[in-house]
Formats: C-alpha cells, structure tokens, sequence
C-alpha cells in the first residue's frame, strides 16, 4: 500500500536559503524543458512537410523534428533494442549532465531532484494528452509555464532516511521536522515532495509496505443499501436520510471577507517592490492558508461522517464544476453599443461562493475514505435531480420555489434539496440494478478539451537554465 505522510520542516537558515535557491533554479529549468519541446514540435510546421526520423541521423534542430513532443540532444539509446529512440523525457534526462557542465551551479542540485523535474513536465503533457483522448475529459489543458507562485516544490526520489525527528535530504543535509504522527513499521520511503507554503517548508513522504493490501472496494452486485448526496451552499451536504451537513463559508463568510479586503488593500498601499509591501503580502497568504486548512480539516470531518453511515454505497452528482462558474455571456444594446448588465458581478459572488464550498475536494476525500471503509462511490448524472418529484417523478422548473419543492402535479411538499437528494439515491439505485435507461443517460456529453498550440518557435537559448550576472559578464568580457 501507498501513502504520503506530511510534516512540517524545521529549516536552519542556510538550508532554507538553499531550497529557495534550487526551487527558483529548478523553475528555470522546467520553463527551459517545456519550450524546448514547443520549439521541436514547431519544427515540423516550419519544413511545412513530414520529416523522415526513421533514419538513424543525430536530429538537429533547425533542420528536423525529433517527435511530436520532441527535445533536443541525443535521440538514440546506445543499445540496440526494439525500439532505441527515446522519448522527450528521456532525452532531456540524458541531457542533465550537460546542464551541469554549461550550469555548474545546477550541479549543487541533488541528481534524482532532477530527473524528477524532467518527470514532472512528462506528468504534465501525459495529463494533457489523457484528457484530449477522453470524452468525458475535464481539461487538464497544455503543460504552462510556471512563475514563482505556481512552482513551489521538487521531489527527491532516493536517498531520503527518517531517524526520530530528523530527515536526511541528499545535498542539502540533516534537518529536523515536526513528527507529527509516526511512520508505521515496515513501510519503506519510496520518495520525498519538498513544498514551500506560506508559513514555512513541508516534506510529503510517500511510504510503501507491499505487504499491506490495497484498499478494495466492493463489486456493484453487492450493493443493498445507497446513500444519496446533495452539495449545496447554504447547506454543505443534504443526505437522502434527511440529515444536513453546515456549510461555515471559510472565506465568503462576511468577516473574514473584511478582514481580507482591509489586509489586501493594506498591501496595495505600499510602495511596489518594497520590503514593507512582503511583509503585507506575507500576511494576506498566511491568511489564505489559514482558510485553506480549516477547509481541509472540516471537508475530513464532513468526509468522515458520511462514510460512517451505515450504508453500501453513497451517491454523489457527477459536477462539471468549470462549467457552473462559467461567466455570464455579455449583453450589447443593439442601438448604442453599449454593454447592459449581465448579472455577472452576482453571479461572481456565486462563483465565489462554490470555490469556497470546494464540492470537488469533498468528493474526493468521500472516495478515499469510502474506499478505506469498502464501500462504493456511484457519481451519476445531475440533469433534473433538483427538478424531478420524488412521489410522482413529474419534472418541472415550476416545482421549485426557493428551498421549498411542491410538485405542481401532485402537491408533493418537501424540502427541495433533500428532495433532490433522495432523487439522486434513485438514480443510483437504477444503476445498480443495471437499468439501461439511466446507463444511457449517465453518458453525458462534454465537449473534448483541446488548446491550439503556437507553431511559432519560442525561446533563443540553446543551453538549459538561467544565466546569472557574472556567467553574462564572463561571456562580454
Ligand atoms: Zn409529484
């Protein structure tokens, strides 16, 4: 079984300075890597006609792409084995000696953290190619290039020991943590995630015992008894047993609303680029990660608590959530050309508000942790839950009135979103049973995510990472 534990470090000074040092170097590289294949997969665009690679030629970049996620370097193994060219990861793995030598100061940089970096971008355009080839795909979208605030880690894959309250970091030593909570015995270190957040470093250790089972979860034949759950705002959870979980609006609360808007204009106010205006901004993101951890921690409470119902499976909608937070379309005065109000500026309120309740964070704890307990999680199509009369199955926009749900055909009255719920328990059970209808039904149609990408080359760097002042000096002089 896999797990990743997480503490919080216990930096010296210098240690911190230099994870700070290998996070920025290691951006650097990754931006370089990632238009490295955008400039490669340009390539082919640019002869405007198929390049022949089967050709043992050494691939050169101006004249010839390697694949269409190609990098440049070495494109053969040494070997001669079924299929010897290697593939973009490889080939800017391979290529890491080389960035040393151009680099020196990227040899500082464990060797495994690396590879893992190259990894990453791999992970990124699996990611992408996954969700294109999917119909249901959500759209990961296209590898980004990454800026200070969405690039905070690196990953060792080796050498990481655990003693008492101490870890050793390959290149970067021994430090101590807060030990939390125990490692259990005979669980190996498989690999460390080294993350900075704004209070301090965290270490993500990721344990393995093959002699633990996996989690199995039971067949759909075995289920008897369903569960169906609601998500809402003014309610988190609505439960088909007609219990409801709170919603406590960790940011879209009115306080804590204030307090942001006083903290944030706080920071607006000071000179750009001052030390004055870090120290402001440093105190809107701790704030943030404050919010983010009481979510956290009340999404497992939440998580927890409908799992421990005792039924075999629990129902949730399938959401398409980037869909509901869609802005609203613009509406033009057709005489003057101006633009009318659009409920936009409510509807962001709205969207706001389902950022806050982060449905798609819940359900994935409610998977986890169903899984852990045995029990299935059955996501069914959303299409009339809230609509649809539980009594009679009449479906009508009419039958609801706010939380109220009367069925104007046969004067059912219940609350509507436990309504809704029971109604998503049927659905459930429908599938269960195996009836084709509701099968067809969950095949809800999205449109296939797919980003044109610039056939423009980018970049005019040739060697990997960034130059400091002195290497720029070095090569005037
Ligand atoms: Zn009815």
């Amino acid at each position: 079984m896999l797990t990743n534990y997480v503490y919080k470090l216990r930096p010296k000074t210098t240690q911190a300075i230099k994870m700070s040092n290998w996070v920025d170097m290691l951006r650097s590289h990754y931006n370089w890597c990632l238009n490295d294949r955008l400039t490669q997969y340009a390539q082919q665009f640019i002869l405007g006609e198929y390049c022949d690679v089967r050709t043992k030629a050494e691939a050169c970049p101006m004249t010839c792409f390697v694949s269409k996620n190609g990098a440049t370097g070495e494109p053969w193994k040494d070997s001669e084995q079924k299929n010897p060219r290697r593939v973009a990861g490889d080939i800017q793995i391979t290529s890491l000696p080389e960035l040393k030598k151009a680099r020196p100061w990227y040899a500082g940089i464990d060797s495994t953290v690396l590879q893992q970096n190259v990894k990453r971008l791999d992970i990124a355009y699996k990611n992408f190619f996954d969700s294109v080839a999917c119909p249901k795909g959500m759209g990961r979208g296209f590898p980004k290039f990454k800026n200070r605030s969405n690039f905070t880690s690196f990953t060792y894959a080796m050498g990481v020991k655990v003693q008492g309250n101490k870890i050793y970091l390959p290149k970067l030593g021994w430090m101590r943590f807060h030990d939390s909570r125990l490692i259990p015995d005979g669980f190996k270190i498989k690999a460390a995630t080294i993350r900075k957040r704004q209070d301090g470093w965290y270490v993500s250790i990721r344990i393995e015992d093959k002699a633990v089972p996996d989690y199995i979860a039971r067949p759909l034949t075995d289920i008897k008894t369903i569960i169906g759950c609601d998500l809402g705002i003014t309610k988190l959870v609505h439960l088909s047993d007609n219990h409801q979980i709170g919603n406590p609006k960790f940011l879209t609360n009115k306080k804590t609303k204030r307090v942001l808007k006083i903290r944030q204009r706080r920071v607006n106010q000071k000179v750009k680029g001052s030390n004055n205006r870090k120290k402001a901004a440093k105190k809107v993101g701790k704030l943030h990660k404050k919010i983010a951890d009481k979510r956290q921690s009340y999404q497992w409470y939440v998580a927890n608590k409908i799992v421990s119902i005792k039924v075999n499976a629990i129902a949730v909608e399938d959401l398409n959530i980037s869909a509901m937070k869609r802005r609203c379309q613009p509406k033009v005065d057709e005489e003057t050309g101006r633009f009318l109000k659009n409920g936009q500026s409510r509807k962001r309120g709205l969207n706001r508000s389902i950022s806050d309740a982060s449905w798609s964070d819940l359900i994935l704890k409610i998977e986890y942790l169903a899984e852990k307990h045995g029990k299935v999680v059955i996501k069914i199509n959303p299409k009339h839950t809230s609509l649809k009369c539980q009594n009679c199955g009449h479906v009508d926009a009419s039958n609801r009135d706010g939380e109220k749900f009367i069925c104007t055909h046969c004067g059912y009255m219940s609350h509507a979103d436990i309504n809704a719920a029971k109604n998503i328990r049927d659905r459930a059970f429908s599938i269960v049973l195996g009836d084709s209808k509701e099968l067809e039904s969950q095949g809800s149609k999205r449109p296939k995510y797919c980003k044109e990408i610039s056939t423009r080359p980018r970049g005019k760097r040739v060697e990997p990472g960034n130059l400091c002042k002195q290497d720029i000096k070095a090569v005037m002089s």
